[in-house]
This record gives structure tokens, C-alpha cells and sequence, in this order.
């Protein structure tokens, strides 16, 4: 594929995952790694996946150097970045702010993996403590988290889900399970606590 082409992919799933509602606003961030190199494109900063081209990628080497585009890049980077320095099997970094994942996160809890479509493509769904969003902190743990080679959805403190995955379509079926998968959780937990007070 060239490079237009992986762009034309990057914005296809973008606005997948804005119609899917897993992005509110300009929330959100996308990134791609370009097989066979050290070279990812991201989302640049403030543009909702929404309204997103392919001039709102810019290109980068796993340094943090912006090598090609002249926005500004996704302020969560460096997670991006450090997630493929330490993880050679991924290929793609979602990070979403679904509502029901969402809502795990704030809990500060794992999603139960209730139904099986969840379990067999993850392992658990780590919480990684709060970090303001676009730190270096917050890059610092969910890079960590993702040291283990099982790990590939982790919920970031009252704030959302960082999915890493082999490719864009895959980060989005499991950016779109979780999110499912944390709404039947939601309301299993509130229905059995119901039935138990009867
Ligand atoms: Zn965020």
C-alpha cells in the first residue's frame, strides 16, 4: 500500500469509530505504524475524527520527530510512539472515549468480561491510575501497561480505553466489542444487584 493509501484508511476508520460514537467532539486519537518501518502516522491534535482528511495526518518516526505534515500532532503521542517501541506485533493505537468503557474507567474497575465474544480476544482490561491527558506521566504508565504482550485494551483513569492491535481494522472491532461489552456489563451488574434485593 502507498502512503495515500494508509491515510485513506487511517480517516475511513476514524469516521467509522466517530459514527460508532466511540469519539465525541474532537476527543479521541488514531495512529497507524507503516509495516517494515519506524515510521507511524497520527491524527494531528484538535481535529474531531468526524470531520478528519488526509491532511490532518502527520507523519512521525518513532523518536517523537515530525518527518512529514505541517500540523501539530495528536498530544497523546508519545503513548502512541511508545507503545510500538516496546510492542513490534502492533500495527495500530485507537484511543477512545466510549461511554460504557468510559464509565469502567471512572469506576476505576476492569470490564467483567461477561459475554464470550469479549473474552476470547481479551485477556483483562488493566486500569491504569489518573494522569492528566498529553503528559508524560500518562504515557510513562500506559507504556508499561502495555510491556505485557498479552495486554491490548487498558482504561485510563476517569478518562477512556488506548486499544493497540495488529492493524486499523482490528482496533476497531475491538474498540467497538469493548464498548459493547462494558454496556452489557453495566447493566448485568445493576440487574443482579436488583434481583438480589428482592
Ligand atoms: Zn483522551
Amino acid at each position: 500500500m502507498s502512503y495515500e493509501e494508509y491515510k485513506k484508511e487511517i480517516v475511513e476508520v476514524a469516521r467509522k469509530a466517530y459514527a460508532r460514537g466511540l469519539v465525541p467532539g474532537s476527543s479521541g486519537n488514531i495512529s497507524m505504524k507503516m509495516p517494515d518501518t519506524d515510521l507511524v502516522m497520527i491524527k494531528a491534535s484538535g481535529v474531531p475524527f468526524r470531520d478528519m482528511t488526509e491532511d490532518d495526518i502527520v507523519t512521525m518516526d518513532l523518536d517523537g520527530n515530525v518527518v512529514e505534515g505541517s500540523k501539530k500532532p495528536s498530544k497523546e503521542f508519545r503513548f502512541h510512539l511508545g507503545i510500538y517501541r516496546v510492542r513490534a506485533d502492533v500495527g495500530a493505537v485507537l484511543h477512545v472515549h466510549s461511554p460504557f468503557a468510559t464509565l469502567y474507567a471512572v469506576l476505576g474497575r476492569p470490564i467483567p468480561l461477561v459475554a464470550v465474544q469479549a473474552e476470547a480476544r481479551v485477556c483483562s482490561t488493566p486500569v491504569v491510575d489518573f494522569a492528566p491527558a498529553g503528559s508524560e506521566k500518562l504515557a510513562e504508565m500506559v507504556i508499561n501497561a502495555y510491556r505485557d504482550q498479552k495486554t491490548n485494551v487498558i482504561l485510563l483513569r476517569n478518562h477512556g480505553v488506548v486499544i493497540a492491535e495488529k492493524d486499523l481494522r482490528e482496533a476497531l472491532n475491538l474498540a467497538e466489542t469493548i464498548e459493547d461489552t462494558a454496556l452489557i456489563a453495566a447493566f448485568y451488574e445493576i440487574i443482579s444487584g436488583l434481583q438480589k434485593e428482592k
